[in-house]
């Protein structure tokens, strides 16, 4: 297409993951179709290129649709048909089709053998030429109006282009008024909110254990009953670690609603009932009298960090079990099952962070990925109201709803 011509069937707004695979996807089943895609940045797949700290982690190995959507804190309800269409073997078998050899690691995130995105960004780059589809760069869609059952798209930089079919590739925006050509269309849009990122904790009573981690630690707040359960580690401006990460994701909106001030409790010990351990330290009492109180501490938790807890209900590690009184007991009990720490605020966990909310998923047929009230305009990726967890379940989802997008028509 060049910069004269002013129509193109098909338009796909934005070069990330899911615009340039809803590209491949439109010329691979509507090979007739003039496509081009356009992008307001001066790049293209920006984000496939800092992705899993720069290794690109494409998919995740689950093989069940079913158990695929539980990953997806925004979304698991309604994504079951979409990956019953394209799903991670489907991406799997697409990218070994074009000599990208991909390897799975042990917690079941996939890569390419490389571990360099370069790889996937040139294999995409290499088909969009074979394809001849062109990205236009510098042309950022600010309205978009219906006209004769065709498009009329205006950019920012005046430009006017028609099209038949539209698919809206424009990732997660921050901020709810970035949908403003959307929300003309009476299109509604969940209000976007951070997801996927650490718990600030200014002044943290774990200050000075930066770096220490926990294997298993069952992290909750009081905004809510759920909880997460997994590895935790202290960092100098807070908590982090998967347990955390995950949970950001699961309770994404209770905390933005309430401004990232809440107070998280961990349990350090998960796997065990707080009573079961009051009542074996009360025999431990009797039965190892001169056990010393440090050393009754689970070996799951580094030394400095039990040194930390003892200081925090002031007691001494090295006071006999015999001279603790049941009291002292039951504290040690409270820091350990329930230990509760004021956060303010959030980091965003660099190797991958997405937006929850966007085009609410009512509006869309997820069968098709189109509009439900205006025909021939199609949504992908991070647009969407879904969001998933890490390990890449967000990458996956822009593959599978720019298939299927791709597909329609
Ligand atoms: C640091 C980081 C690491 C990540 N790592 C992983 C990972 O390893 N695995 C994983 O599964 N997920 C990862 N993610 C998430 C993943 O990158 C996104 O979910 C995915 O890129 C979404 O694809 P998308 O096409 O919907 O949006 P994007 O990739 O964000 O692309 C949207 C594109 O649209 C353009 N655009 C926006 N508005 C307009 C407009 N009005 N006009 C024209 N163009 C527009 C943007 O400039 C952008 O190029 C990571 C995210 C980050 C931030």
């Amino acid at each position: 297409m060049d910069d004269t011509l002013s129509y193109c069937e098909t338009v796909i707004i934005g070069a990330g993951a899911s615009g340039v695979f809803a590209a491949i996807s439109e010329k691979l089943h509507h090979p007739k179709h003039s496509i081009a895609i356009f992008e307001k940045t001066t790049k293209s797949l920006a984000k496939v290129k800092i992705s899993g700290g720069g290794r690109c982690n494409v998919t995740h190995a689950c093989f069940d649709p079913k158990e695929l959507c539980s990953f997806y804190p925004r979304g698991k309800h309604q994504l079951v048909n979409s990956f019953f269409q394209f799903y991670t073997e489907d991406i799997i078998h697409w990218f070994e089709s074009k000599n990208v050899k991909l390897k799975t690691e042990e917690d079941g995130r996939i890569f390419p053998v490389s571990n360099q995105s370069q790889t996937i960004i040139d294999c995409f780059m290499k088909q969009l030429t074979e394809d001849q589809t062109k990205i236009r760069f510098q042309y950022e869609l600010n309205k978009i109006q219906l006209q004769n059952n065709q498009f009329e798209l205006q950019f920012s930089n005046q430009r006017k282009i028609l099209c038949t079919k539209l698919i809206l590739s424009c990732g997660g925006y921050p901020k709810l008024s970035q949908y403003h050509f959307l929300q003309e269309l009476g299109i509604a849009i969940q209000t976007p909110v951070a997801s996927l990122f650490t718990f600030n904790i200014p002044n943290s009573e774990f200050r000075g254990l930066e770096g220490i981690s926990v294997e298993s630690v069952e992290i909750k707040t009081n905004l809510s009953k759920q909880s997460n359960t997994g590895p935790l580690l202290f960092t100098h401006w807070g908590l982090s670690g998967p347990g955390v990460i995950k949970l950001s994701s699961i309770l994404a909106r209770e905390l933005a609603e309430a401004n990232y001030s809440y107070e998280v409790v961990l349990n350090f010990l998960p796997a065990q009932k707080e009573n079961d351990f009051f009542e074996s330290l009360k025999i431990q009492k009797q039965k190892q009298a001169k056990s010393k109180l440090k050393q009754i501490l689970p070996n799951s938790l580094a030394t400095r960090l039990k040194t930390r807890l003892l200081e925090l209900i002031k007691l001494d590690g090295e006071k006999n079990l015999a001279d603790c009184s049941f009291d002292e007991l039951r504290q040690l009990c409270s820091i350990l099952f329930e230990c509760r720490l004021k956060c303010n605020g959030k980091t965003s966990f660099k190797e991958e962070f997405v937006i929850c909310g966007g085009v609410d998923l009512s509006e869309i047929n997820l069968k098709t990925m189109e509009s439900k009230k205006i025909h021939n305009l199609f949504f992908t990726g991070e647009m969407m109201d879904v969001d998933g967890f890490t390990g890449g379940f967000n990458f996956q989802h822009a593959w599978t709803s720019a298939w299927i997008a791709g597909k329609q028509g």
